[in-house]
This record gives structure tokens, sequence and C-alpha cells, in this order.
């Protein structure tokens, strides 16, 4: 049927209507050109608002009143404490406006209201008080030297902890408000200030959080938002000369060019990419647990995760009956409306992700895999796809090597130990890897054997503030939360002093 079969929260109607404009030096401003963009609901395939279309002009705007706020104040004139209580209340405002929120990522991203809402947004508001809890705790050391040249001198060496100055920060569409929080959150804790660019498909929510961050009274200039493309807002960006660190979640393919652009003035680059992680259930394994625990791996958020468990490996003996217990959870998922109570899996979150998702699924089946589970497109309006579990997958095919970056798993059976950390690390990518076993000593061994930034054993996808999270290999340079994302906004200052 053709019907939208959801419609518009009510108290979503004002914020959509009302101008979606850009967050430059504390006031919301159209951009230069005046141009706009529209923004889609996913399940339905309307347009839901118009965001202004920033560009190169409005990101340097945006970059000046960064500069300023770094340089001249008030930003860098704060104490840690009052720095840390600021980045604090924002955890608060989003708590306290959970319910707006997850509407709106559910109507931008097509994500279930109730995981949006325990998932993106409780998240979103933990990592800012995490994060607001190190602004304090930020300290260099004191360091004995040994000068040979200088013998009997005395030396008085420390280390001093300074913010890198202004961050742009490009994030992608799976999570909006999330991947905002995990970079406005260690930015803020180290007194760097922001141009963040929010994805073009999904806006709405990182808009919302800049109110939210005027709100809680974080000075003008300190968080500039920047709606726009990726090939004009975010290019200018990673290309900008007055810009000190470029921080990107995205493609792989788009983070190369992020390197590219970032080389004009050496600004230092961090970047989470794509993934292809493996999954591995052992013959040992609570089969229950490891079936449900490996459908959630590669269904959850309708599939669009970096870590995605998206290569099953299943050791030969159970292969069949593994297989079969996530096709039967797939074929029983209820996929629709995220705004529906009863929706497991919502629409994808665009018509290009939709295209590339259907493309991938026909080139896998094309290259001789078999679809246990779906394996097509729901006919219906908006970005629709069947939850897929691909079996007889091999190394080689393209469904098992590329990232998909929708809801299909490839399943391949292994036999040994050697066998699989051979297939297992066969990939670009390294950016998460999930083990099921009963074996403590074996879970433990493959662990190390992983080249991957996150092994999660028994469980998966579980994100906290206070865990790093990045990638070996192709899936990216240094990493986001707990206290190692704090280094990638700080620079080592050295101070010598002759007594
Ligand atoms: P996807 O292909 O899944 O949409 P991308 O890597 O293209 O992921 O997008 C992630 C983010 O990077 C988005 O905010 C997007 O606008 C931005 N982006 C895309 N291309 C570029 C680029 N050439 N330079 C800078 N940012 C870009």
């Amino acid at each position: 049927s053709a019907a939208i079969e959801h419609s518009i929260p009510k108290s979503l109607h004002s914020f959509l209507a009302s101008p979606k404009q850009l967050l430059i030096d504390g006031k919301w401003v159209d951009a230069v050109s005046g141009k706009t963009f529209d923004v889609f609901d996913p399940a339905t395939d309307q347009v839901i608002a118009q965001a202004a279309e920033g560009d190169a002009a409005d990101v340097d705007l945006a970059v000046a009143a960064a500069r300023r706020a770094f340089d001249l104040g008030p930003w860098s004139k704060l104490t840690a404490s009052d720095r840390g209580r600021l980045i604090w209340k924002i955890g608060d405002l989003i708590e306290a406006n959970a319910d707006e929120l997850a509407q709106l990522e559910t109507i931008d991203n097509g994500k279930p209201l109730g995981v949006a809402k325990a998932a993106d947004v409780a998240l979103a508001a933990d990592m800012f008080r995490y994060m607001a809890g190190w602004a304090t705790k930020i300290e260099g050391n004191t360091i004995p030297l040994n000068v040979p040249y200088a013998p009997g001198s005395q030396f008085h060496a420390f280390t001093l902890k300074e913010p890198v100055g202004v961050v742009g920060q490009i994030i992608p569409w799976n999570f909006p408000l999330l991947m905002a929080a995990w970079k406005l959150g260690p930015a803020l804790a180290t007194g760097c200030t922001v141009v963040l660019k929010p994805a073009e498909q999904t806006p709405l929510s990182a808009l919302r959080l800049g109110e939210l961050i005027l709100e809680a009274g974080i000075p003008s200039g300190v968080v500039n938002i920047v709606t726009g493309f990726g090939e004009t807002a975010g290019a200018a960006i990673a290309s900008h000369p007055d810009v000190d660190k470029v921080a990107f979640t995205g493609s792989t393919e788009v983070g190369k060019l992020i390197i590219n652009a970032a080389t004009g003035n050496l600004k230092k680059v961090t970047l989470e990419l794509g993934g292809k992680s493996p999954n591995v259930v052992y013959d040992d394994a609570d089969l229950g647990m490891a079936i449900a625990g490996a459908a959630d791996a590669i269904f959850f958020n309708q599939g669009q995760v970096c870590s995605a468990g998206s290569r099953l490996f299943v050791q030969k003996g159970i292969y069949d009956d593994v297989v079969a217990g996530i096709s039967e959870i797939a074929k029983n998922m209820k996929v629709g409306s995220g705004f529906d109570a009863t929706t497991q899996m919502g629409p994808l979150v665009s018509r290009e992700q939709f295209k590339r998702v259907t493309g991938y699924l026909q080139a896998g089946i094309a290259e001789g895999a078999e679809a246990s589970a779906g394996g097509a497109a729901l006919d219906r309006p908006g970005y629709f796809v069947q939850p897929t579990v691909l079996k007889h997958a091999s190394e080689n095919m393209s469904v098992v090597r590329e990232e998909i970056f929708g809801p299909v798993v490839a399943a391949m059976p292994f036999g040994d130990d050697s066998e699989l950390i051979g297939k297992a690390n066969n990939s670009s990518y390294g950016l998460a890897a999930g083990i099921w076993t009963r074996d403590i000593s074996k879970a433990h061994r493959l662990a190390k054997s992983v080249k991957a930034g996150t092994v999660w054993i028994n469980c998966y996808s579980i994100f906290d503030a206070a865990l790093p999270f990045g990638g070996y290999k192709q899936s990216g340079w240094g990493r986001e939360m707990g206290h190692a994302a704090l280094e990638n906004y700080l620079q080592t200052k050295s101070v010598c002093v002759k007594l």
C-alpha cells in the first residue's frame, strides 16, 4: 500500500516548521548563499524540513568565531571546573528533552523510537557527563632530568596539557545525536572550540542539541554548527587553514579524502571509519545466547553500525543450526515505522543507502550466496529492506569483503582456530569482533589474535562513554570515548626551568 503509515508527532511540528539555520557565534543564521536542502523522513520518503545549506563561506565564518572564542575567550579563560559544570549541564538538558530528541532521531534517521531513547539519547547524555568529569582532571607530569652536557645543573621540568585549538568535526547519519556527543564531549572537556558538520541526511537532532548547548550557557563561538553537504561544507572544514584538528566519522573512502585535505596546514586528524567485523560462534557457546546475539549484532540500527557483526563465522558442527536460528529471527522481525512500538527494525536512512544495500543483495546472490532469510527490499514506500542472512558466502565475494552498512550478514563455516584467525583477520578493516564461547581461555586467546579495536565476548554492541572505541587497519586513526579520546584534543608542552 502507498499509504503513509505514520504521522509526525505533534510535539515536533513547531520545531520542524521553524527555519533550520546554522549556529555561528552563538546566533542562528541563514547560509550566506541563502540556500537550503530538503530533509526526508526515511519511513515515508516525504520531505519534513528544510535545512540551511552551508558551504565554504559559512565554514569561514564559523571557523573565525571558533578562533575568537578560543584565542580571546571566554572559553579559554574559564576554569576547568566551570567548563566541566557547563558540559554537565548539556547532559542534563539532553535528559530533560529525551523524548523530543528521540522523536527527532526516529523521524530523521528511521530508527525505532525506543532504541533512540534508550541507546542514542541516553548514551549522548552520559557522554557529556563522563567528559564533564575529565575537564578538571587533565594534568601534565613533573619529569626528572639528567642532561649529560649540563653536569651539575638542576632543572625543574614538567609538561602542560593544552587544548589543540579549533576543531572541525564531521559526523555521519547512523547515530546523529550520539556521534555529535562523542565528538563534542572530549573537545569541550579539553577546552577546544568546534565547528561541527552533521550529516546532510540527518541534521535535525544536532540542531536541537545546538539550542540546548546555548541554553546550558556554553559561550558564543565555542560550538558552531554548519549543516550542509560533504563535498562543500565538509571539504571546507577538512582543508581549512585555521582549523587545528579534524575529527571525522564516516566511510573509509571519505576518510582518505579528509587526510589529503588536511595536508595543507598539517592539521591533526582522527578518523573513525568503516568495518567488516567478524563475529565468531564456537560449538561450545551457549547457542541460544549466541544466535540472539549474532542477530542483534547485525540487525541493530538496521545494520547501519560501523562495528556491525557482518561476517559471521560459525564452527562447522553447528553451522546449519546457527544459520537457521538467525534466519528464523530475521524472518520474524517486525520491520516498520520507528514510531510503531512493535517495530524491531526501521527503514534505512536514505534513498541512496537503500540503493546501495539492495545493490549488494543482488550482487551477493549473483555471486553465489543464498539468502536463507530476506534478500530483497520491502514492497512499500520508504527505504525498507528485509533483514537478510546470506549463507554459502565465501571470502572473495563483495558481500564479505566490502562494508554494506545494512541488515545483511554473511555466514561462513570454520574448522579450527588457525583457520578461523586467518579468515577473521582477512579484511582491510579492523574495527570490532565478537566471540561466543564458554571456554574462557579460548576467548582470551582469540581476543589477542584478532586485529580489531574492540572485542566483545559473549556480548555485542556494548558501548560506554568510558570504553575506548576505534579502529585497527583501515578502520581509522585514534580512539573515541574513554580518557583515550582526550589525547586527540590535547597538545603536550614541555617546560624546562633551570634552577
Ligand atoms: P556515507 O557514505 O555513509 O554517507 P560519508 O563518509 O560519505 O558516509 O559521510 C560521512 C560524513 O562525511 C557526512 O557528514 C558527509 O557530509 C561528510 N563528507 C562526505 N564527503 C566529504 C568530503 N569530501 N569531505 C568532507 N566531508 C565529507
